[in-house]
């Protein structure tokens, strides 16, 4: 097996659904819904067997994002932590300055209000005093003056206390909304490591789909018709063992050995193979008992499709042949077990 073109493979595969049922090659999705349940579990095992590989390392690669995003957004919320407390400063200084200058200006105001009950006071003395009346007049305009540039320093001062609270207001949302980014990142890192940390390993799928394939033929054999086959390079086969089948036959052949093989027959074929095959009967004489064995009408995997004669280069597998070897070593990984009396016949129960 080479490790690294499988990767690939599953990578593509994964992409197509990381949660799904099994996608079976060139079939109608409809045409599942007649499949039993314990047959669509055993499609869907076998599809997370052969994808986990591919739903691990893509997890992973989540992982490192979602931590490189975190790390960042971390950084962003200390930085507008930063900024806040600087506007926070800022606008504690500018409140402090607009008081000042709004006392200043008060007492401004009561300067011109002292020195014009002065000019009042000095109008009303007799005998008049022109010259006093005329400096307590300037006294007036003098406190005007002054009068004006505080309002004047008031205003902007203002404009800037409002220019100050925005800011600050500003950066209190931004940490705000950095903080909750960093919250959402710190969850979607934990979730996927929660994901890994329960994501069940190829072999274990695989094992469960094992553990029920004698139900599945069970279940499947009574409802079975043959629109729920499809064809897998010329090879007929049960659709929910399609997508392991056609794995199966990629990574063959990525390891130079080609997969092929006569997988469904009807009933009345395999009726025809029992004479061919020179059975001492048609319906009860074991399937040892023919020449080639071959299982009694209705009893055997290739009339519901879930069993295949394989061939490989156009020869029927021995217990020599390379491919027998390389199914031996790895066809349980896509579920096809081999009957020990025939080389060439793999099952999803080795029946
Ligand atoms: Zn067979």
């Amino acid at each position: 097996m080479k490790k690294r073109n499988r990767g690939i493979r599953l990578v593509a595969a994964a992409a197509m659904t990381l949660t799904g049922v099994a996608p079976m090659a060139g079939a109608p999705v409809a045409a599942q819904a007649a499949v039993p349940g314990v047959a669509k579990s055993y499609s869907s095992l076998m599809y997370r067997s052969l994808t986990a590989d591919a739903t691990m390392a893509k997890l992973r690669a989540t992982l490192i994002e979602q931590q490189a995003d975190l790390k960042k957004r971390t950084v962003t919320a200390g930085k507008a932590q930063k900024a806040s407390d600087s506007a926070q400063k800022k606008l504690a200084t500018v409140t402090a300055g607009h008081s000042a200058v709004h006392e200043k200006l008060k007492s401004a105001e009561r300067a011109l209000s002292d020195a014009k009950n002065a000019v009042a006071r000095q109008s009303k003395q007799r005998p008049r005093n022109n010259a006093a009346i005329a400096r307590a007049k300037r006294a007036v305009a003098a406190a005007t003056t002054v009068r004006d540039a505080r309002r004047t320093r008031l205003h902007q001062a203002a404009t800037e206390l409002r220019a100050a609270k925005k800011v600050a207001g500003a950066t209190t949302s931004a940490v705000i909304n950095a903080l909750a980014a960093a919250d959402r990142a710190t969850r979607a890192v934990t979730q996927t490591q929660n994901r890994i940390a329960t994501a069940g390993t190829a072999a274990g799928y695989a094992a469960q789909a094992a553990a029920i394939s004698r139900s599945v033929v069970d279940e499947v054999r009574p409802v079975f018709t043959v629109a729920d086959t499809t064809s897998v390079y010329g090879t007929t086969v049960h659709k929910n063992v399609a997508f392991a089948f056609k794995r199966m036959v990629d990574d063959a052949r990525a390891d130079g050995v080609v997969l092929s093989g006569g997988g469904f027959r009807t009933k009345e074929r395999q009726i025809e193979l029992r004479t061919i095959n020179g059975c001492p009967d048609v319906w009860t004489a074991p399937a040892s008992s023919c020449r080639v064995p071959t299982a009694i009408p209705g009893r055997s995997l290739h009339e519901i499709g879930l069993a295949v004669d394989v061939t490989s280069g156009g020869r029927t597998l021995t217990r020599k042949s390379k491919a027998f070897a390389w199914m031996t070593a790895h066809a349980a990984e896509y579920g096809f077990v081999n009957l020990p009396s025939e080389a060439w016949h793999w099952s999803i129960t080795g029946g």
